[in-house]
This record gives C-alpha cells, structure tokens and sequence, in this order.
C-alpha cells in the first residue's frame, strides 16, 4: 500500500520556487536568501533583482505547476511526466508569503503560473493571492505579477491596480517564431492585444494611483529567429505599448520536452542583445542604426556600438568641444553619465586631452580613436589607446 504525502506550505515553497527558476529557460537562478539556512531550504524561491533603488531579494513561486499547454521549450508543459504539480490555494500563498516578509527573508514577490481551464481561469487564484497580500496582510512593496495568456481585460485591469510590474512574455520574435516554439500560444490574438490593454488602462489618463511597469521575456534560439527579428518586435514595442524591458532569455534545453535535443544558446548572444537594446533605449539609436549583418546577425566579436563607431566614425571622428548630446553618446565609452557631464563640464571651459575625458567619467581609451580635441585626434598617450 502506498503512502500519499500531502506538502505543507513550505515544503510547497521549496519545490515551486525551485520550478519557478526553471521556467525562463531551464537555468535556475541564484538564490539569495537573507542566511545560509535559508537559502539552502529555499533555493531557487529565493532571488535577487535589480530595482531603480538597488538590489532586492524577492520570493519567486507559481501560484501552480500544472499547466493544460505545451510549449515546446517548458518544463511545465503537459504531459511532462517528470514535473511534480503542486498548486498552492490563494490564502495559503499569501500567508506564506507575509511570514517570509515580515521575518525578513523576502522584500517582495514575482508570482507566476502554469495555466489550468485556460488563462482567465488561471489568473483567477494569483489575483486572490495578491488582493490578499495587498489587503488582508497590508502589504505595500513590490509585487511583479505574470498576466497570464488569455487573461481577460477586467484581470489585467486588477493585476495593474495590484502589482508594481506586470510581465506578459512573448516567448517568440513574431506569430510565426511563436508557432514554433509554444503552438497554443497566439501572439496576435491574445498577447499583443494583453499588451494594448496595459497600454490603454495604465495610460496618461489612467485611474491608477501609480503606473505600473511592464516587462516581456524571449526565448533566444530554438525557433531560428535573427536578431533584427527580435529587436524589431522590442522597438516597436517600446514605442507602441510603453514596454519598460524586454529579457533575453537563451534557450538551454529541458529534458523530456520536445527541444531537448537543441542546441544551447551562446550566453554572448545573449549579451550582444542586451547591449543592442540599451542602445535603442538610452542611446538615441534607431533600429537601422545597429550593426546587423545579411542575416539579420548582430556581430559576435564586438560590441554593436564599437561595431557602429568602426563603420561610421573611423573617418569623421566626433569633436569633442562641439559635439551635441546624441552626438556624444555614439563614441564608444561615452554613456548617459559622462555625456552629460562633458556637456556641463564645456560650460565651464575647453577639453584639452583625454584625461579630460577620463576625470568625467568616460572611458578614455575606447573613445580615443573616435574623437577630436579643437580638431586634432588625442595624441597617443599611454593608457588611452588600445
Ligand atoms: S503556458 Fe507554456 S510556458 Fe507557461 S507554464 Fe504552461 S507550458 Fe510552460
């Protein structure tokens, strides 16, 4: 006769989470967990994230490991046998949740799920858990809450009045990349039109007393698409729908799914996107300012901004003395900080050399084939060529 062992809460904690890190791409991520007990109990619920004001440690669970779909790359999808499916009941996860708060394990929460009864029914538990968080137990701190596909437009609504962020992942560049990777999932149907929604209600005019930010993941690799394809859809979506940011997730393959046998995905792939995209967001860069190749290929051996900067600034280097914001911030080691602080630092006098340059925060020695001081290139000081 077999013994049925029922998991308490924490024992629910402990394997959700460790699923939960699976879920982007089959690496978990590191736990950060305030003492070593702990961290170990609960590894893979536990995580750092970045915030505006600095890292914070946050519990990241499924409201449930069942899920009724079956994209090709997850170790949640149906008929996975090896995957443990266990829910936790809204009260259930709030408690837990307000315990590890207030001892201090966690700062906040990112809550996720599988999909069961399709996506409104799925949503249904995790905004009960939040409600719950947020009005029984008086929670006010940072909650990300995954709007689940085919969540209906009152529950993004909910989840808006509710979470800090809300992330809907796209998992593919376009419908057709989608197809190949979750083929129940419907990119036009119901995940862009989810994005729109946020858009409209978290709007300029919105009720809301704060925005909330909004976030989607890629699965990087399997489905074959380039990345003039990916950062396409993400331009577009920084303009069109307010998208805060976009994850690059490289694909690792999970065993037991149907893209077990696929290739991994480089982690410098990974990288040369997330450099792209910083371009596109605080760099001034167009789309067709990046270096693709014919194949629609960022290059791998160098940065996309040093790529731009051979191609274009080679022969008509920026001068320094004159050079406008925009300007400025295509001289490969000159960011945001030190264009600014060279424009504030030319109110007060001239640039002579490159330790100028340097003193204001930039980094001398990318920039020094680059640019001109009062029309001459930097002499080649040491320490500032390459
Ligand atoms: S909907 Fe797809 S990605 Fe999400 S848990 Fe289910 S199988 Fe995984």
């Amino acid at each position: 006769m077999h013994t049925i062992v029922v998991p308490d809460a924490q024992q629910k904690m402990q394997l959700l989470g460790r699923l939960a890190g699976l879920e982007c791409d089959g690496q978990p991520t590191p736990s950060a967990g305030r003492t070593q007990v702990k961290r170990d109990f609960l590894a893979g619920a536990v995580v750092q994230v970045q915030r505006p004001d600095g890292p914070m440690t946050v519990l990241r669970t499924l409201q449930t490991s069942a899920c009724e779909r079956n994209c090709y790359y997850c170790p949640f999808r149906a008929g996975r046998t090896s995957t443990v499916r266990v829910s936790f009941s809204p009260d259930e996860l709030a408690r837990e949740f307000d315990r590890m708060q207030r001892a201090g394990v966690v700062q906040g929460l990112f809550l996720s799920s599988g999909s069961v009864g399709g996506g409104h029914n799925a949503m249904d538990p995790m905004l009960a858990t939040v409600e719950l968080i947020r009005r029984r137990y008086e929670y006010g701190g940072y909650i990300h809450l995954k709007i689940m596909p085919g969540a209906e437009r009152a529950q993004v609504e909910q989840a808006l009045c509710l979470a800090d962020r809300v992330s809907i992942n796209l998992e593919g560049a376009n419908a057709q990349r989608l197809a190949f990777l979750a083929p129940r999932k419907d990119f036009e149907g119901e995940l862009l039109p989810a994005m729109h929604w946020v858009r409209e209600i978290a709007g300029a005019h919105s009720p809301l007393a704060k925005r909330p930010s909004m976030t989607t993941q890629f699965v990087v690799g399997p489905a074959g698409e380039s990345d003039r394809e990916l950062l396409t859809t993400v331009n577009r979506l920084y303009q069109e729908v307010g998208l805060s940011r976009a994850y690059y997730s490289r694909f690792n393959p999970v065993p037991d799914t149907p893209l077990a046998d696929a290739a991994p995905e480089p982690a410098l792939r990974e990288h040369r996107l997330y450099q792209a995209d910083w371009l596109l967001r605080f760099y001034g860069f167009a789309l067709d300012d990046l270096p693709f190749d014919h194949d629609g290929r960022l290059p791998a051996e160098v940065d996309p901004k040093l790529a731009w900067a051979h191609r274009h600034l080679a022969g008509q280097p920026v001068e320094l003395n004159r050079a406008s914001r925009r300007e400025l911030l295509r001289v490969p080691g000159i960011g945001p900080r030190s264009a600014e602080a060279i424009l504030r630092a030319r109110r007060q006098g001239r640039l002579r050399d490159l330790a100028d340059l340097r003193v204001l925060g930039a980094v001398a020695s990318r920039a020094a084939p680059f640019v001109l001081l009062d029309g001459c290139r930097p002499p080649r000081q040491l320490g500032f060529w390459d």
